[in-house]
């Protein structure tokens, strides 16, 4: 079968195959056993690498289980971010900032200390009915062109617009990156950071291909992405959020040659070489295959404690067919997730207390990226205990 690129172009070449999953946030209170075929492909003409199969966004957006304040981390990464928004841009009681993605307004509500004009959108109406409502306004929908239109009639401009881990969860791209043109102020920076493919898949970090990550971006496609909608790359930097992400801020007008640094390193990776694409798919099936003959090890006489029921761990127990009968059940700090089935699997999710109840001593950390402070919590509620982690390589240690 032949799939799209979102550029229109209809020959997306096949990179990674990684079977099927479920949707990595459908945490339900009844066994959700649906999956849908997960594959990436690379378009040879706009050099996105992309998911070949897009699902209707409302099946995965309207009730989201990920919220941004579920845990420490995450929080003061925002806190980072609305300080690094700051320094490139003077925010006062006059600057009109929009939040596409607001999750739960983390971001809005550290901006509103300093500008009362803000505006967030986002489709998750159980989070957003959540959210104190002094603000400008609160859009409980998509970002499209539909509401683009609507706030460019209302606000004209926005001189800050945010959009964290959103650009690469959407089939719409090109609409939501001409609608940010539209409405970015001339001396006004478009903020985004995503899951880079450089520090991930190309890694062989796997968990970060789901249905909701519909592209995985490089600088080049992203620069020829923005570039489509009257915006200039002004700052590029790599962090370490999402087990490696890229931050690029864009204006209207910029001259700066800050980024070009990454820009080059991209091209001694050979980054328009479809080759550097299919190379990754084959790194990703050597860990595969390491990460369960670890599982397999790990579960050899007793049941296993997932710690964290993040969307990768979802991606890493389906793409490594994790046995869920070796599975006791599994352990997450948001409380959208407590008492609710892992998709796709028969186990459940609970709260840390669970441990109180349980002998089990060992634990496969499926929320890797947080490791230092999920260790640190088990430690308060076990001893002597084999951990094992899937990246960045499979490895089980004896703790105590
Ligand atoms: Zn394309």
């Amino acid at each position: 079968m032949k799939y799209k690129c979102i550029c229109d172009n209809s020959d997306l070449i096949e990179c990674i195959n990684l079977g099927s999953i479920p949707l990595v946030n459908n945490f339900k209170k009844t066994y959700q056993p649906k999956k849908y075929p997960l594959s990436m492909g690379i378009c040879k003409k706009c050099m996105l690498f992309q998911i070949q199969k897009n699902i209707n966004p409302k099946l995965m957006f309207n009730n989201y289980a990920h919220i941004s304040s579920g845990s420490k981390s995450n929080v003061s990464h925002i806190k980072k971010v609305f300080k690094k928004i700051s320094r490139i841009k003077k925010i006062n009681n006059r600057t009109k900032i929009l939040e596409i993605g607001c999750n739960d307004g983390t971001l809005l509500e550290i901006a509103q200390k300093k500008t009362k004009n803000v505006v967030g959108v986002d489709p998750a109406k159980n989070l957003m009915s959540k959210i104190k409502k002094n603000y400008l306004e609160l859009i409980p929908d998509f970002f499209n062109k539909k509401n683009g239109e609507y706030l460019k009639s209302k606000y004209k401009q926005f001189d800050v617009i945010v959009a964290l881990n959103v650009i690469p969860h959407t089939i719409n791209v090109k609409e939501i990156l001409g609608q940010v043109g539209k409405l970015l102020s001339d001396d006004g920076i478009f903020f985004m950071e995503g899951a880079y493919f450089f520090d991930t898949i190309y890694k062989g970090k796997f968990d970060t291909i789901y249905h909701e990550h519909v592209s995985s971006f490089t600088l080049h496609s992203l620069k020829n992405l923005l570039n489509k909608s009257k915006m200039k790359i002004h700052f590029a930097e790599r962090i370490p959020t999402q087990g490696g992400s890229i931050r690029v801020i864009a204006k209207k007008k910029s001259s700066s040659q800050q980024w070009k640094k990454i820009y080059r390193n991209e091209k001694s990776k050979n980054v328009g070489k479809i080759s550097t694409y299919k190379k990754a798919g084959k790194l990703i099936e050597r860990i595969i295959f390491k990460i369960n003959k670890n599982f397999q090890k790990l579960s050899a006489s007793e049941k296993v404690v997932l710690l964290g029921a993040p969307a990768r761990g979802v991606v890493i127990s389906h793409v490594c067919n994790i046995d869920q009968k070796k599975i006791d059940f599994a352990i997450d700090d948001s409380k959208t997730k407590y008492n609710t089935f892992f998709p796709g699997k028969k186990f459940k999710v609970y709260n840390w207390e669970k441990l109180n109840k349980s002998e089990c001593k060992n634990f496969f950390i499926l929320s890797w990226n947080y490791k230092k402070d999920l260790l640190k919590k088990l430690k308060k509620y076990k001893k002597n205990f084999n951990l094992m982690v899937p990246f960045p390589q499979p490895k089980i240690s004896k703790l105590n």
